[in-house]
């Protein structure tokens, strides 16, 4: 790694592919091969749960993020999605503008669409949808879906878009905070199969301004969100993983009842997907065909 390239070892060995956009990089066949096999490992756990599978694409309504407050709490990572609506004098003019690399927002207006700032997003108003929970409540594995954030950095862990792999559940308030004090070792004990040394750390999400480090420093001290740590060689201490936990926050906003009509409360667990493959190969080497064998094994596609 050179110090003026933080993903320099990455791109040299042809596992990320630089588009010119800092946090922006296509991947190779054999980054993907483990960034799936990562997102099947959190699958088989969730499949031994029963839970449903529901996948989205990368795309929330506006309106939802507005109801949940996101707008005021991160408005520095939000991506709002602009289109073109005008007639032919104006797409002219736009595309006159474009093409001199000059400023053509004038000529795009907002949509209904914002760019999903994480997985878990799409799945509470859908089940909120559906009707009252089930008995035992509700999880949901979103798959591996594409997150984005605005955060633009040379550093590989902190891209703008990346893969979620999440497991969201939803119910009664006790069964709610039992499954999540059940992932905690859970998510420790899968991130140490695969060779990793991870720990538990109560964290914060990365409220705007002022208000919002009230806002950090109140759910700190509820102890609602726990991240799992990894020294990433190169990258240091870096979040793969976190456990989340949202008391009626989703529920309210989407009115999530249970069959009995009692409140309910939401958690998620999420593994960032890139951020674990780049701890595997700085932790155990660029090739994945030489990790440890313990390590292949527990990537079971790897294996084929
Ligand atoms: P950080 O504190 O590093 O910004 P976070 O705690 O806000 O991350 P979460 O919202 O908890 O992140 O997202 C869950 C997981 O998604 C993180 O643990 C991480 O693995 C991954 N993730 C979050 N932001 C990014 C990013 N910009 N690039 C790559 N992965 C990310
Ligand atoms: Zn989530």
């Amino acid at each position: 790694m050179t110090a003026g390239d933080p993903a320099a070892d990455l791109v040299d060995a042809g596992l990320l592919v630089p588009t010119g956009l800092p946090g922006v990089y296509g991947r190779s066949a054999a980054f993907d091969d483990v960034r799936r096999a990562v997102g099947a490992l959190v699958g088989d756990a969730a499949r031994a749960e029963h839970a449903e599978a529901m996948h989205f694409p990368p795309l929330v309504p506006r309106r939802q993020l507005e109801q949940l407050g996101y707008v005021r709490s991160f408005p520095h990572l939000l991506g709002t999605v602009f289109a073109f609506e005008g007639g032919e004098r104006d797409a002219v003019r736009q595309a006159e503008t474009a093409e001199r690399h000059e400023d053509w927002s004038e000529f795009q207006r907002m949509t209904d669409l914002v760019l999903a700032p994480a997985a878990c997003y799409p799945v509470y108003p859908a089940v909120a949808a559906r009707g009252p929970l089930p008995e035992g409540g509700a999880l949901v594995d979103t798959g591996d879906a594409y997150a984005f954030r605005r955060e633009p950095s040379e550093e590989p862990t902190r891209l703008q878009m990346f893969h979620q792999r999440e497991l969201v559940r939803l119910g009664e308030p006790e069964a709610v905070a039992d499954w999540r004090d059940a992932w905690r070792g859970r998510a420790l004990e899968l991130l140490r199969d695969l060779g990793l040394d991870p720990r538990a750390e109560a964290a914060s999400d990365p409220f705007f301004g002022r208000s919002g480090r009230l806002l950090g420093g109140s759910q700190l001290e509820q102890g609602l969100k726990l991240e799992l740590v990894v020294d990433i060689p190169g990258s240091g201490p870096t979040a793969v993983a976190s456990l989340n936990h949202h008391l009626d926050h989703f529920a309210s906003v989407f009115g999530l009842r249970t069959s009995a009509g009692r409140a309910t409360h939401t958690s998620c667990l999420a593994f960032g997907e890139e951020r674990i493959a780049v701890a595997l190969f700085r932790t155990h080497g660029l090739d994945a065909g030489g990790w440890p064998d313990a390590v292949r094994a527990a990537l079971d596609p790897l294996q084929g």
